[in-house]
């Protein structure tokens, strides 16, 4: 058994929250520079400047990518050999995503009563938070800053089995069409097939922060990838969706085993602030 602190926990939170608002992942700033290189339309070369300069501002100034700072969504892998000590594993992320929210100046955009009263908790709390016990011992974080004008966009279908491939590409598809210019484009697409309801949602939320350069490891998966995202680029939606030739970044396939009479499918889109960041404890 390895003991881990909730204090060494809650810091790392809270760096997780800092620095995925602050600093764009490498890989989206190159793939936004890959896309200003061969963007034509002048509206949209525009917007993906502005895009790029933002990013550079908020890192060298401390500052947040977007005003929404998100709702934080925590993915953690915990082994299932380690002790937490001097404190309580969720209490702990809590006051990790308090205490970013605090000290980086960043909006706190979480409402307690979500129909009815929709107060704001002030602190940006409670976060989200998905525990997996894992093999081993050592814990994985993943923080993800979700804005919701890209949240908003999501959908999920239950699909049946008879809907097959087909079904699947033509409801990724018809998410990035509907969506439009709402979820800031260019957007990254994250996609859960299978499982169950729940289940797909978490699959498609988790693939939103796979690197883009990581392509499915079943070339059916990959192939099926590569298909929706050419597909939704050739939409036209564009920058800001001031039309042009980059709508999405990535497509992100994940699935899980599903019942026979199902074929669920998820489709959560990010906007081009993808705010993530992860470590291991
Ligand atoms: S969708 Fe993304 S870029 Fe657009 S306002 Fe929300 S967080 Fe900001």
């Amino acid at each position: 058994m390895r003991e881990l602190s909730c204090t060494l926990l809650q810091k790392a939170v809270t760096e997780l929250c800092l620095s995925a608002n602050q600093q764009i992942a490498p890989d989206i700033r190159a793939a936004i520079k890959t896309a200003l290189e061969k963007e034509t339309a002048p509206a949209a070369r525009y917007a993906l400047e502005q895009i790029t300069e933002n990013y550079a501002c908020a890192e060298e100034d401390g500052l947040p990518i977007c005003q929404d700072t998100g709702m934080a969504v925590i993915f953690a892998d915990v082994g299932q050999e380690v002790h937490w000590t001097d404190g309580q594993f969720e209490a702990a992320i809590q006051a990790g995503v308090r205490d970013a929210y605090e000290k980086g100046y960043l909006r706190k955009s979480v409402v307690s009563d979500p129909l009815f009263d929709r107060k704001n908790t002030l602190d940006n709390c409670p976060a989200i938070i998905h525990t997996a016990i894992v093999p081993g011992d050592r814990a994985h974080l993943l923080v993800i800053a979700k804005g919701f004008g890209s949240e908003n966009m999501s959908r999920i279908g239950m699909l049946t089995p008879s809907a097959g491939e087909a079904g699947v590409f033509d409801f990724i598809v018809e998410t990035a069409r509907l969506a439009g210019p709402n979820p800031c484009p260019p957007i990254i697409v994250g996609v859960g097939v299978g499982g169950d309801f729940e289940q797909a949602a978490l699959l498609a939320k988790r693939a939103t922060a796979r690197p883009l350069s990581e392509r499915h490891p079943d070339p059916r998966y990959a192939a099926l990838e590569k298909r929706a995202l050419d597909a939704i680029n050739a939409l036209g939606i564009g920058a800001a969706g001031y039309g042009g030739l980059t709508t999405a970044l990535n497509v992100a396939i994940n699935y899980a085993p599903t019942h026979i009479a199902g074929l669920p499918v998820a489709v959560n889109i990010c906007c081009h602030a993808s705010r993530h960041a992860e470590t291991t404890l």
